[in-house]
């Protein structure tokens, strides 16, 4: 994201709807600027505020006379007065910020909008997460701290080297150069999105080994991680088997989601419910 310098007349409505911080205030040219380092390319201030047409001009000069009476003429706080916004047209690399951080923006690689693909919640039809299995969503970044590819890496490498399988059709697995080692492709090291997933899924008797590791690696990332468990129910809707090592594991449990069916399952085997436990 660029803002036209001569069109802002430095209001500051914009540095607060940014979720990464990454609009300041210039005080040498008095204008917003954005940190293009940090900026992830979300559109949240572009979006965010109603674009009014008056003329930077006129707003700079009420604006000067005001102050000089101790007086302030501020704009709505909703709105960029001068819509001062100019979007790039964006290319690769950066354009994947975009995709990972605006989630009304599609992976080419998924079709699905936003970070990740639909996870474990469509289960029922897809079969993904079956009998026997446990699913992990592995969730860097936030809105306000954001994740470098290169973290992303360190994750994803680490978890390779215990031999897990990345799930195909998750945007990060379709980044992979070379999806056994959990390598993203280098051209993208340096880029930096709001947040991101990774996915896999392992027997249940790995449930610990793949926490433990995750929890390792995340004290070396400077950044946030979440991580979602997910496994099946059994026919009472009850789940006996993950709950109690993520408890042994010191995890608070509580049922945040259940999924139960809306889509028509495709796949006869696909008729237990899935259970979607967060320990975050
Ligand atoms: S809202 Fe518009 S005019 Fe106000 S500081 Fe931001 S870019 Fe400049
Ligand atoms: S596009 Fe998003 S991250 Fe970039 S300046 Fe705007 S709100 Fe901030």
């Amino acid at each position: 994201m660029r803002i036209d310098p001569t069109k802002c007349v430095a209001c500051g409505n914009c540095t607060y709807v940014c979720p990464m911080g990454a609009i300041y205030i210039d005080p040498v040219i008095e204008r917003a600027t954005v940190n293009r380092d940090e900026c992830v390319e979300c559109y949240a201030c572009f979006n965010g505020l109603s674009q009014e047409h008056l003329n930077p001009t006129m707003v700079r000069t009420v604006r000067k006379l005001f102050k000089m009476m101790r007086l302030r003429f501020d704009p709505e706080p909703d709105v960029c007065p001068t819509a001062a916004f100019a979007p790039e047209e964006l290319v690769w690399p950066r354009v994947v910020r975009r995709a990972f951080s605006d989630p009304r923006v599609p992976h080419e690689s998924t079709g699905v909008e936003g970070r990740g693909t639909e996870e474990v919640k469509t289960n029922d039809v897809s079969g993904r997460v079956k009998v026997g299995e446990v699913g992990f969503t592995i969730e860097l970044g936030r809105p306000g701290v954001g994740v470098w590819f290169r973290q992303i890496q360190e994750m994803a490498t680490q978890l390779a080297l215990i031999g897990v399988t990345f799930e195909k059709r998750n945007p990060i697995t379709s980044l992979m150069s070379d999806v056994a080692t959990g390598t993203i492709r280098e051209d993208i090291m340096n880029e930096k999105v709001l947040s991101a997933i990774i996915e896999i899924k392992v027997p249940i008797e790995r449930t610990e080994e793949i926490i433990r590791l995750v929890q390792t690696v995340e004290k070396r990332l400077d950044t946030v991680v979440a991580l979602g468990v997910a496994t099946r129910c059994d026919p009472d809707g009850e789940e006996r088997i993950v709950a109690p090592i993520l408890a042994g594991l010191g995890y608070k449990l509580e049922r945040a989601k259940t999924n139960t069916g809306l889509g028509r399952a495709t796949n006869p085997s696909n008729t237990v419910t899935i259970s979607e436990v967060v320990a975050k």
